[in-house]
């Protein structure tokens, strides 16, 4: 792990080392590009192996085979869809957990944009966790609470990237926490990108983007404005005005993959094996599915993987429009292997941390490389053919061993 290895790509950031070190040997330190690493005290360490234990880059599912049924899954309320990034899934298995009285954890932001994880027993809660964020979330407060919650019988709903639910099933396992009431949700991940960049891009809305005098008061990464399809970055205003930020959208530079966390290049993670009952995506390949159902805004790619998650999908699938998928129609990159580090990274990092001018910077990169500007052009093209799991496994065997 990567207290021994000081290997950047062995570390996914989820703290789980800190949290179950009983000697608190293990402090958390964030580097220059705003990821968090774990520091070990060795006065302090007793070498009892817990960290390396619990830690999720000790794991690897990458190229395990498995069987996981696949839906294509819409919700049939018009508002849920409206707040989701794509079918509605999470609310759905939220919308069971809280009618139980349960707790759902998930992602979301704080008055000044910063991402943690939080616990949510209202609706309130879940809609401030809806839609996806492409920062990476502080988890450090879920690992306890999550505990009192099993502890107390509850039901409970554990939502996030692969790496964190592996870390947070690991930490409750070994903490031996009952996991009778518990139910997991990952979702398929392109990566997560740093939280200093995210800090930086916010102020340089507030200051430069935005009408002056105007505060913002929410910001969807997956604005259906426009479309689900279109993937909008928009701001809410406190005059209530929503804008979009196309022209300055952070999910691009998200697409560049130059402030990715190290370690989601080498994902462990990336197979059909899950670690999670659930494992949501966008559905994105409709036309080759010729779906029953209208895909117009937003349909979800629902991996069910355990026979918990069955009992659970039967239970809640009269919420949504459903159809069976087959694992072809199903593909997607990141069900075989992690997203490719560009080759001009180290070049974006050196740039951007010895620039006063972060915005030039940011709206430079946000082109991405040439290649990643291709593949984004003829992507749709690809689907409407049925060409886009032969050009993508094409592409893991011309870039994926370089
Ligand atoms: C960083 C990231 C990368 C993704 N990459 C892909 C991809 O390559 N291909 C693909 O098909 N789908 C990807 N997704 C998933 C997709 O964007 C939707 O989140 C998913 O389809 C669920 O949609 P929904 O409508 O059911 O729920 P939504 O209402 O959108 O639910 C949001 C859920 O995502 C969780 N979440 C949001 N942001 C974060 C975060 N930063 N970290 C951890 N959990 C978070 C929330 O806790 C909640 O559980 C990614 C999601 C994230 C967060």
């Amino acid at each position: 792990m990567y207290t021994e290895t000081k290997n950047i790509h062995d570390c996914c950031g989820c703290q789980a080392c800190m949290m179950i070190c009983g000697k608190n040997a293990i402090t958390m330190s964030v580097n220059e590009e705003g990821f968090a690493y774990p520091v070990l005290n060795s006065d302090k360490c007793v070498r009892c192996g817990l960290c390396a234990k619990v830690c999720p880059g000790e794991k690897d599912y990458v190229r395990e085979a498995a069987d996981p049924d696949i839906y294509a899954v819409k919700s049939k309320s018009g508002e849920v869809l409206q707040s989701s990034s794509s079918g509605g899934m999470f609310s759905i298995l939220s919308r069971w957990i809280l009618d139980r009285g349960g707790v759902v954890y998930g992602a979301a932001f704080d008055e000044s944009f910063r991402l943690s994880h939080i616990r949510g027993e209202t609706d309130r809660d879940i809609l401030k966790m809806r839609t996806s964020k492409y920062v990476e979330s502080d988890i450090s407060g879920v690992y306890e609470a999550a505990r009192s919650d099993l502890l107390a019988g509850r039901y409970v709903l554990l939502t996030g990237t692969p790496c964190q639910i592996s870390a947070l099933l690991a930490w409750l396992k070994m903490r031996h926490v009952p996991t009778d009431t518990l139910y997991t949700m990952d979702v398929i991940c392109h990566g997560v990108p740093s939280r200093k960049v995210w800090a930086d891009y916010v102020d340089i809305l507030r200051k430069d983007f935005l009408p002056s005098g105007h505060r913002i008061t929410g910001i969807n990464m997956r604005s259906k404005k426009v479309s689900w399809e279109k993937q909008e970055v928009a701001a809410t205003l406190d005059s209530g005005e929503v804008k979009l930020l196309s022209d300055f959208s952070f999910n691009r530079l998200f697409l560049s993959l130059n402030i990715t966390r190290p370690s989601c290049f080498h994902c462990r993670y990336t197979s059909y094996q899950r670690v999670s009952d659930f494992t949501l995506g966008d559905f994105w390949n409709f036309d080759q599915a010729r779906l029953r159902f209208d895909p117009r805004g937003g349909v979800n790619e629902v991996l069910v993987n355990t026979a918990k998650g069955r009992a659970l999908f039967e239970q809640v699938r009269e919420n949504a429009d459903i159809q069976p998928l087959t694992k072809e129609v199903a593909w997607q990159p990141h069900l075989e292997y992690p997203a490719k580090e560009p080759a001009g990274r180290a070049k974006f990092w050196n740039e951007y941390l010895s620039s006063e001018d972060k915005k030039a910077v940011i709206s430079r990169y946000m082109k991405g490389s040439f290649v990643t500007r291709v593949i984004h052009a003829v992507t749709p093209l690809l689907r409407k053919t049925g060409l886009y799991t032969i050009a993508g496994k094409c592409y893991k065997l011309v870039f994926g061993k370089k």
